[in-house]
């Protein structure tokens, strides 16, 4: 072929590289035709390279680059609609949880309000009616519940209608000790005392008995800080002064206290109570261990039994008022064995020990206070303060607050051991009474079968108190009649009292 022909087809052949590279360049979509994205254009050229040293078609070349492009493209599109359904989907979650916490909300203050009208019902039934409208006022909804408005006009209707108590002189006080809860092994022959628990003790059974009956006549518990209050007078010195009672017409306040609430060695195995313990709700109960030694929880002594009776009956409490439990400490307090005395306190074993019950003890005392009672010194030594020296009733005192005030928290409640009193009805003097004052006593009991004795002064109150047993029912049943009869709720099982 003539040389200058061949020379014309290499020519051509090189303008053919050009004109496919200015193709490549400007019209296959990705390279663009922007030269500096060296990143999507580097392979073209990479391409066109190859077909320049292989001297094939470039069309091989750019048949490979395009589905390159395409599937990056895909992918890029594929990895955004990804990421627009998680975006999605975050919005959707964040929403339902948005709607649930709402809910939550809502049902957390429709529970509250619900439990701000059962508190406010139940301090009403207690004759607390403006605590109770407080309560109801304080729901944050109050303003648009014409509901709760009415309520509030009833109860402030209701509170109007209250008689103040006219003479806080005239309330009585009565009281009992650890109740008998199994009169089969109480009674019998070979228990500790069996004629002692005929006198001084009352069994479950006329417990009940006498509350349904002063339910029935329209007493009402109250506290003797109910009857006298402690303020701070002009001159800043601390006194004691009457308190108003407003209670419904019809209804009479009366004050109610157990003994010896130590549960102690010599009544086991007699059919009482173990012990005051937690109970698995929270409150405080009794327990009992039963004559084939079965060890069950409930109403086994005063406190669980009034608690329960209250459940039923919240208007036989005056503003939650319930009694008063009084304690040694000789033999510990409340069913434990607290009393430092009982323990080696050189033998660490012996130490814990005893740090263990104090514990224990604590607890329930604890749990009993935020239940609504209250503790009262029954002194340390359960001995005569009447015939005890001065030293003896300081000694007593003092032991009293070293090992039984840590236990049931302080107290400005004394019932003196054997109703006996310090002093004549005429008032209180004299070095037993100050020292008394001292360790923080304002309120006194002793035993008076009277149907009220009471003395307020700026300085003290002294209550007298009537004993609801065996031996008051059965030889003095009259001075129990303003309560319940006697003769219709004494224990059947109860042996003759000689
Ligand atoms: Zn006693």
């Amino acid at each position: 072929m003539d040389k200058n022909i061949i020379r014309v087809f290499v020519i051509l052949g090189e303008l053919l590289v050009i004109l496919v590279l200015t193709f490549i360049i400007f019209f296959v979509p990705g390279s663009s035709g922007n030269a500096s994205e060296t990143s999507t254009s580097g392979k073209a050229l990479a391409a066109v390279k190859l077909s320049d040293t292989d001297s094939g078609t470039p069309a091989v070349s750019i048949a490979a680059v395009v589905p390159d492009k395409e599937a990056t493209e895909r992918a890029r599109l594929e990895r955004e609609r990804i990421a627009e359904e998680a975006r999605l989907a975050e919005e959707a979650r964040l929403e339902e949880e948005r709607i649930r916490l709402e809910e939550e909300a809502r049902a957390e203050a429709a529970k509250k309000t619900a439990g701000a009208e059962e508190t406010a019902a139940l301090q009403a039934n207690m004759y607390d009616y403006d605590a109770a409208i407080e309560t109801l006022k304080a729901v944050p909804q109050y303003e648009t519940r014409d509901d709760l408005k009415a309520t509030v006009a009833s109860y402030e209707s209701t509170r109007d209608k209250l008689v103040k108590w006219e003479d806080n002189t005239q309330i009585s006080h009565l009281f009992v000790h650890s109740l008998i809860v199994d009169t089969s092994r109480a009674f019998r022959k070979g228990s500790s005392q069996p004629v002692g628990y005929n006198r001084y003790m009352t069994t479950v059974g006329e417990f009940k008995a006498m509350l349904e009956s002063l339910y029935e006549r329209g007493y009402v518990l109250v506290s003797m800080h109910d009857i006298a209050e402690r303020y701070i007078d002009e001159d800043g010195t601390e006194k004691l002064r009457k308190k108003a009672i407003y209670l419904p017409e019809g209804k009479t306040p009366f004050v109610l206290s157990q003994d010896d609430v130590n549960y102690y060695a010599y009544m086991e195995n007699d059919g009482f109570a173990d012990k005051l313990v937690i109970g698995e709700d929270g409150r405080p109960t009794c327990q009992y261990t039963d004559v084939d030694g079965n060890v069950t929880f409930g109403e086994y002594d005063v406190l669980p039994i009034v608690d329960n009776f209250l459940l039923e009956h919240p208007d036989f409490s005056y503003r939650g008022a319930k009694g008063i439990l009084a304690v040694t400490g000789y033999e510990g307090a409340l069913g434990y064995d607290t009393g430092w005395h009982m323990y080696d306190l050189d033998d660490p074993a012996q130490k814990a020990k005893l740090e263990a019950e104090q514990e224990a003890a604590k607890k329930v005392a604890d749990a009993i206070k935020a239940d609504g009672w209250e503790f009262a010194s029954h002194s340390y030594t359960h001995t005569d303060m009447k015939t005890n020296s001065f030293n003896k009733v300081v000694y007593d005192t003092d032991k009293w607050e070293r090992e039984v005030q840590p236990i049931l928290g302080e107290t400005d409640l004394y019932i003196y051991p054997f109703g006996s009193d310090i002093c004549d009805w005429r008032g209180y003097k004299g070095d037993k009474y100050e020292y008394l004052k001292k360790a923080g006593f304002w309120y006194f009991c002793n035993v008076d079968a009277s149907r009220y004795w009471i003395q307020i002064t700026d300085n003290y109150m002294r209550m007298g108190r009537i004993n609801a047993d065996g031996e008051r029912m059965v030889k003095t049943p009259q001075k129990l009649d303003y309560f319940f009869d006697s003769a219709a709720i004494l224990d059947k099982s109860r042996p003759a009292l000689g």
